[in-house]
């Protein structure tokens, strides 16, 4: 399939960044900058800045996502926010899996998958990461333990709920370390994750799904990386926080 007929997403990622004075200065820098784009433009905020981000970006073609949400719908879970909270609110995204998530906080394909099935149920659209450690790259099991981390994300999924699932190929090695994939490195792995999703689906599913490249992507690489025929956009973590660099990155996406 070709991929100018899938939806290229560039979303950023901010982490824990901003506070709500600097959220909306960033927003309100971005807004005119991405105004033409020509792919779907997120943007994933602390929790404490979702209402402030959400009010910043009316009228404008900037989505909203959270970096997280819990699988249980309410109840004793101290510190967490639940899919219905984010999807009251009017936040259309939600990353899970970060690796971020994974290696401080415990998460696992487990806990991914029932997150992802609870953003689901409740309208949300999420962008779930999967990748692996520089390690299991020079084992030579990328292919094996991306699919792996796929397939347990998506138990349960049904084709027509994969609608509103991107997946994210972010290699651990890769995220805030200056160190990016290469453009074919990206494309091999974004291909196998496609696979995947035909092995599990069908390869209409799998010709229909936006699969992002993340790991260090700035304004100066995006362009290859967006180019190549498997990756549709990116999930940017520090480029993210920089309103030119970001819109550089969409500019690409647009034109990749
Ligand atoms: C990320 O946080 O998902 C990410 C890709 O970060 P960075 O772009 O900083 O590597």
């Amino acid at each position: 399939m070709n991929k100018a007929l899938r939806k290229a997403v560039i979303a950023g990622n901010w982490k824990m960044n901003k506070t709500r004075p600097e959220a909306a200065a960033l927003i309100a820098e971005l807004k005119p900058l991405v105004a033409d784009a020509g792919c779907e433009v997120v943007a994933c905020v602390p929790f404490t800045n979702l209402e402030t981000v959400l009010e910043a970006v009316k009228g404008s073609n900037i989505k909203v996502g959270a970096q997280n949400c819990h699988f249980e719908k309410s109840g004793a879970f101290t510190g967490e926010i639940s899919a219905d909270m984010l999807a009251e609110m009017g936040v259309e995204y939600v990353v899970l899996g970060h690796s971020e998530r994974r290696q401080y906080f415990g998460e696992t394909d487990e806990t991914v998958n029932k997150r992802l099935t609870a953003a689901l149920a409740a309208g949300l659209k999420v962008i779930l990461c999967v990748g692996e450690m520089l390690a299991d790259r020079e084992n030579g099991i990328t292919g094996e333990l991306v699919a792996l981390q796929t397939k347990i994300a998506l138990k349960g999924v049904s084709k027509e709920d994969l609608k509103n699932v991107i997946i994210a190929y972010e290699p651990v090695w890769a995220i805030g370390t200056g160190k990016t994939a290469t453009a074919e490195q990206a494309n091999e792995v974004c291909a196998i994750i496609r696979g995947v999703i035909a092995s599990i689906y069908d390869q209409e599913a799998a010709d229909g799904i936006t699969i992002q490249y993340g790991g260090s992507m700035n304004a100066k690489n995006a362009a290859e990386l967006v180019a190549q025929p498997d990756v549709d956009g990116g999930l940017i973590g520090g480029a993210s926080l920089k309103a030119v660099d970001f819109s550089v990155i969409v500019k690409a996406a647009t034109e990749g």
